[in-house]
């Protein structure tokens, strides 16, 4: 999710890092994290790629230029890899303007390919859902290929067959706001759920082993997916509504269904989801304005960043806000595991697009999880499930359903 609001977020809780103490991490979670296949199933991360200058192969901390996630960060945070997005923003639905997010999706879709061609030692990409045990135990880090909004395929759904042959394996129908394939949860309902091209794409995913995903579509689209879809699917970053009331987040009635139809629910670090954080409209409006001055678009120069962060730190010292904590973000973890049961939870953090929190603001902090799951008494098979056991299964779901339709036409 990458928008001016999240953005900030995320550079929010870089700005009150706190150092984490080696002690908060015990030799045995740490060991137990580093020996599991680790995956979040929500990098938006790729927005980065285009910046000039920029690789994934560096450290970033000190820069502070708002990435969250790079191979040092992903080798210290055990992070073997997950799904990473081809995020377009919802503009106009006019024919010019879906052309234009057609050739966005397409230019990211083929820059994720391209750090992956570049990288062959150190990333690979992954078809399967058997695939990423095998890339991880190879030393490399898993690359799944996802989009958040399905907009690219407006002016012409078709292009699903293609992005799939060259390599998407989740699909997000909308993002904050409505599209040509149905309603998104933070805007007013336009199509009462799925459009008919909607229910035809829900179809055509089904048909070639695409998983889908929920986040950001409204309740109405979540329940159709369940009447409609023939494999199981996932909300890939969300909340749960029973602890922060929020479009964003599900409700328990909702996610119990999920769970019985064999879903899973990723929790998303997004904070402003987590709990309601108090912010003033004056604070607000300068954000606003900070964003649309320097754009949000990953094309901002090194200089460019650094300035930007020297005016945000401004606006912070002027309207302090507080941020979110790993304790708000593990209320949701363990709400959901406690409420579902350790095989229908996953993480999506939303890394790189709004996602982390004080205690948890980058990759490297991901052992946290798994210590903060060993002390609530999840066994290492629940916990290698919540890592990446649930979306695997869902994906080999999916594989299933595809294998049979092919094997029905
Ligand atoms: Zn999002």
């Amino acid at each position: 999710m990458k928008h001016v609001v999240g953005t900030l977020a995320a550079c929010l809780a870089l700005a009150c890092a706190v150092p984490l103490s080696a002690a908060e991490v015990s030799e045995r979670a740490a060991r137990l994290h580093q020996r599991l296949l680790v995956l979040d199933t929500h990098l938006d991360t790729p927005a980065n790629f285009a910046r000039p200058g920029w690789s994934i192969l560096d450290d970033h901390t000190a820069q502070r230029d708002f990435a969250q996630v790079d191979l040092p960060r992903m080798r210290k945070g055990g992070l073997d890899g997950g799904f990473w997005v081809v995020y377009t923003g919802q503009g106009d639905r006019t024919p010019e303007a879906n052309r234009r997010a057609r050739d966005h999706g397409l230019v990211r879709l083929a820059q994720i390919r391209e750090m992956v061609a570049a990288h062959p030692d150190q990333f690979e990409l992954a078809l399967r859902a058997d695939d990423a045990r095998r890339i991880a135990d190879a030393g490399k880090r898993v690359v799944y290929i996802s989009m958040e909004n399905a907009t690219p395929l407006a002016s012409d759904p078709s292009l699903l067959s293609a992005y799939h042959a060259l390599g998407l394996r989740m699909l997000g129908i909308t993002h904050m706001r409505n599209n040509e394939f149905g309603d998104s949860s933070n805007a007013p309902p336009e199509w009462n759920g799925l459009s008919p091209a909607g229910k035809a794409l829900v179809a055509e995913a089904n048909r070639l082993g695409i998983v889908l995903d929920a986040s950001h579509a409204s309740d109405q689209v979540f329940d159709q997916l369940l009447e409609l879809s023939r494999a199981p699917f996932v909300l890939s970053h969300s909340g749960a509504d029973a602890l922060y009331d929020n479009p964003r987040n599900i409700d328990d009635a909702r996610l119990r269904r999920l769970a019985e139809n064999g879903g899973v629910i990723h929790v998303n670090a997004y904070g402003g989801y987590l709990v309601p954080l108090e912010q003033s409209e004056e604070r607000k409006r300068e954000l606003a304005e900070l964003d649309a001055r320097y754009g949000n678009d990953g094309s901002l120069t090194a200089a460019q960043i650094t300035q930007k962060l020297r005016e945000r730190d401004a606006i912070d010292a002027r309207h302090p806000v507080s941020n979110a904590t790993f304790d708000d973000y593990m209320n949701h973890v363990l709400h959901l595991v406690r409420l579902l049961g350790p095989e229908h939870v996953g993480i999506g953090a939303d890394w790189d697009g709004g996602g982390g929190v004080a205690g948890l603001e980058d990759v490297g902090a991901l052992p946290r999880i798994t210590q903060a799951l060993l002390d609530a008494g999840y066994s290492e098979e629940d916990i290698a499930n919540i890592w990446s056991g649930n979306v695997l299964r869902v994906l080999g779901e999916a594989e299933r359903v595809a294998k049979e339709t092919a094997g029905a036409g």
